[in-house]
């Protein structure tokens, strides 16, 4: 139990142990560090611009769809939810959830891939490591530092994975990768939390889009049981509604098992600090047969939705946009804003990767425009 935040269990991370900031700051006279953390994200310019951002439809293609803002709150709140059950640190799982998809590129993973394709000789992209480097580094709003200059808990939560070789280059906020240790129990809940939300919401969009239909997912179990639930409780609510009760009840059975089970493991390794949480095997996790069940929504998300023809096409089209504009940027730099220009003759490819992964996905469909219609 932590003296200053006696709600918190042991094995939480508590403000007043937090490793703390790169650039030391006197503390908040009202916040805890960790609420100060969310504060600077969401004051930060990317994280509005995730209001433009997708995942696996482009943003112009409807506004019934799931942007990479809505996902984040979506991913907090479970988030936060699963936190206050385990008595783990509410304020920095939701500042690590908030800011976890601050990297992202324009158009989902099409757009990483594509990204990651072109840097390829430079060190590759990875939007992970992406948005640290933009807490870190690219955000300009402060006086004395670059970027927001958070807690290490937060930055280190933000960093889900890292290779060998980065996670020498970036120091102890990867260091956990070296040494073969955990992140915190903020971190994994904010990771899981993730991984409900998209899936859900993958659902919920996919259908909304018409590109998979419901009687497809009723062959998988997870969506079977509680649809024919929602169905036997309510047989005259209509399709729409019966969709969207099945996937609230599949995000809470999902986020109820999360809890019983890392309760469960809490239970048999007893970890007394975060130093015990570190060192045991990943403690947030669901039961096997959730585990089971997931697998199979995903795999049919995988094929059903992410390779939908209508899906790939805008993916194709996505990858195109995102490789022209760098061969074009780095063909000839001039083509930059003078302030990029600047950057790209300090650090390389790399701040042009940094421009493209800014963007928004109409920005860069009409900056592509602008670079290449004749007209
Ligand atoms: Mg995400």
């Amino acid at each position: 139990m932590s003296a200053s935040e006696p709600w918190l269990a042991p094995y939480a991370v508590s403000s007043s142990q937090s490793r703390g900031r790169r650039y030391a700051e006197p503390e908040a006279a009202t916040r805890t560090p960790f609420q100060r953390d969310r504060d600077r994200i969401i004051h930060c310019s990317a994280f509005r611009r995730l209001e433009y951002k997708t995942q696996v439809f482009v943003n112009h293609e409807g506004d019934l769809y799931r942007t990479r803002l809505t996902h984040s709150l979506e991913v907090a709140q479970i988030a936060r939810s699963v936190a206050r059950s385990l008595h783990a640190n509410e304020d920095l799982v939701e500042a690590i959830a908030l800011a976890h998809d601050l990297g992202h590129t324009p158009f989902g993973h099409a757009g990483q891939d594509s990204l990651n394709d072109c840097m390829r000789q430079f060190g590759g992209f990875e939007h992970n490591l992406q948005s640290l480097r933009v807490v870190d580094e690219l955000e300009e709003r402060y006086g004395a530092f670059d970027g927001l200059n958070l807690c290490f808990e937060t930055r280190e939560g933000i960093l889900k994975h890292c290779s060998p070789d980065n996670a020498r280059k970036l120091g102890p906020v990867a260091e956990r990768f070296l040494l073969r240790r955990q992140a915190s129990l903020e971190a994994q809940i904010a990771n899981l939390a993730d991984e409900i939300a998209y899936n859900n919401h993958d659902v919920d969009d996919g259908l909304r889009s018409g590109l998979i239909v419901i009687a497809q997912l009723e062959a998988i179990p997870i969506v079977a049981r509680h649809s024919d639930e929602v169905r036997y409780l309510f047989p005259s609510i209509g399709e729409r509604r019966t969709v969207q009760e099945t996937v609230r009840r599949i995000i809470n059975t999902l986020v109820m098992d999360l809890i019983e089970e890392t309760r469960r493991r809490v239970t048999v390794v007893a970890p007394a600090s975060v130093e015990d949480v570190r060192g045991a095997a990943p403690l947030v996790g669901f039961s096997q047969q959730i585990l089971v069940e997931q697998e199979a929504l995903k795999s049919f998300l995988r094929d059903g939705l992410y390779r939908h023809p209508e899906v790939m096409r805008m993916t194709t089209k996505s990858k195109r946009i995102v490789h022209e504009l760098f061969d074009a940027f780095h063909q000839e730099p001039r083509l930059l804003p003078v302030d990029h220009q600047v950057r790209v003759a300090q650090h390389g490819p790399r701040a042009i990767a940094d421009y493209i992964a800014g963007m928004t996905d109409r920005f860069a469909i009409k900056e592509h425009r602008r670079l290449f219609a004749i007209d």
